[in-house]
């Protein structure tokens, strides 16, 4: 085409009123998703629309006719919804080994928050793992306290508080992570490595947090025996640090206040109410995933007293089961009361010699990383609905690649199981509480909702089948329901298999 008779076209366009956004539209290629019924995240109710989308972006949303030559996906009646956010993942560590990302996108996942609990990776070397070896999902990350502590106190010195001058050295490489997109600061508190951190200590990195506008999240120093005092430290660092704070997977694991949530919320709300921007997030299980070690909160672990109580109060051992132990492989998959009637012991002797067992095997094999982990029956379910129920919990799943099943189920558990089946919330809720209010929660923008300019992150699932099947004994079996999903405006994922596409793209703030 010649230059003159470009101008004539442009000229002809621009006399019929055509805007340069339909310009770009009719020279690129599109695709357009028609007969779905489309909840786009807001929590508004399903409506029969079409999307057009092209390249990584959504271009239009209605009643839309196809182009010539357009991609078209026909939806057949089922919901496409905005691509899930799983505020806290831990699933960043396996991508490398499983780029295609099977655990989240099974689940309709198609942003992962990592970085949690303290524990995490730099920004730079996210973005080089990418580059290295492309993923299907996106992800963003939190910068780790912990990491941090490692890096200036050591690792042999994380049984003390930080001194002012370490704090400050700290401070730097926080406030140089949160500059190259880093959404803030995470903590885990009830871990050995930074539970010996003051409140001041955090407080003050919190602050660096607030001075880039970003955020604080937290699996906060107590879920069990301390659980009260550890939510007013984290409601007194939003209120001093003033920034929004966020509860890790909330939940309520002392077996003496189980149902007891309803207090915690009320408590949430109060502070809200002052003006803290406190939120949460919650998985949909009454097991957690961890380390024995937490079983013992003051971290006396050869103490016959503190591993009684554990029995007595904060967990049930005839549920809870040994996921992975390095020492002897045999125990993998057997409760705490077997294993004990194995050792012809008491639960909290076995809890001990456990930990002792594990210690050993460690100073052996100093390589060896997870030597022991424990899915622990601590919730009630009343509690886990009544968090997951709180107009300012989204969802997620705290999942890894296999071990505890929410790193395959969790999304799709609370579709099937709590919005289709127990009906604790309506279906477009549910969505809003995985998709926009996560995005808003960390801190990540034009994603979470369909609508023109945002990205193209969806799901498209049956609400009838949806279910999900992993389970402790097949802790990766695959979700029912979810038809296809898509990241970035790419398909990844077709009727249970990776289509080995890898658009993924790290997401900074
Ligand atoms: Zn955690």
């Amino acid at each position: 085409m010649t230059q003159k008779s470009t101008l004539y076209i442009l000229t002809v366009l621009i006399s019929l009123n055509v805007t340069a956004q339909e310009i770009k539209n009719s020279v690129e290629p599109s695709s357009l998703i028609t007969n779905v019924e489309l909840i786009d995240g807001t929590g508004t109710p399903g409506r029969k629309a079409s999307i057009r989308f092209s390249g990584n972006k959504i271009i239009e949303i209605g009643e839309l006719k196809a182009k010539q030559g357009e991609d078209i996906i026909n939806g057949n009646g089922m919901i496409l919804a905005p691509g899930f956010i799983d505020s806290h993942s831990h699933i960043g560590g396996s991508l490398e080994k499983y780029p295609e990302a099977l655990a989240d996108l099974n689940q309709g996942v198609t942003t992962i928050v990592s970085g949690q609990d303290g524990y995490g990776s730099y920004v730079d070397s996210i973005k080089a793992e990418i580059a290295r070896r492309p993923i299907a999902i996106n992800i963003a990350t939190y910068t780790g306290h912990t990491d941090l502590r490692e890096k200036v106190l050591g690792v042999n010195q994380l049984n003390r508080p930080a001194t002012d001058n370490e704090i400050v050295a700290m401070q730097a490489i926080l406030l140089s992570e949160l500059k190259k997109g880093s959404l803030g600061l995470s903590t885990g508190l009830e871990y050995a490595g930074a539970y010996f951190s003051s409140c001041n200590e955090v407080l003050e990195l919190a602050k660096t947090a607030a001075s880039e506008k970003t955020r604080y999240i937290s699996h906060i120093r107590s879920e069990d025996i301390a659980y009260a005092d550890a939510f007013e430290e984290i409601i007194n660092i939003g209120r001093v640090a003033k920034l929004p704070v966020q509860i890790s997977h909330i939940k309520l694991a002392l077996k003496d206040d189980w149902g007891k949530s309803s207090n915690i919320i009320a408590q949430l709300q109060t502070a809200r109410l002052n003006g803290i921007d406190i939120t949460a997030d919650c998985y949909p299980y009454e097991l957690w995933n961890s380390t024995l070690k937490v079983l013992f909160p003051k971290t006396d672990y050869t103490n016959p007293v503190s591993a009684q109580y554990a029995v007595d109060h904060t967990f049930d051992p005839t549920q809870s089961i040994l996921i992975r132990f390095a020492p002897n492989t045999n125990y993998a998959g057997k409760t705490i009361s077997e294993i004990a009637n194995m050792r012809k012991e008491k639960p909290a002797k076995t809890l001990m010699g456990l930990i002792a067992e594990a210690d050993d095997y460690k100073k052996a094999h100093p390589e060896a990383e997870g030597v022991e982990t424990i899915a622990a029956k601590s919730m009630t379910d009343t509690d886990v609905i009544n968090f997951l129920a709180w107009s300012n919990t989204n969802i997620c799943s705290d999942g890894s690649n296999g071990g505890h099943p929410r790193g395959y189920g969790s999304f799709t558990r609370v579709l099937g199981n709590y919005v289709r089946d127990k009906k604790i919330m309506s279906l477009e809720t549910a969505i809003q509480k995985m998709t926009s209010l996560s995005a808003e929660h960390v801190g990540i923008k034009n994603r979470g909702v369909i609508a023109a300019g945002y990205y193209a992150d969806f799901v498209l699932f049956n609400p009838v089948t949806i279910k999900d099947n992993a389970n402790f004994k097949d802790s990766k079996a695959l979700s029912d329901g979810i038809i296809k999903v898509w990241v970035n405006g790419v398909c990844v994922y077709n009727e249970k298999k990776s289509t080995n596409k890898f658009p993924g793209t790290f997401i900074g703030r």
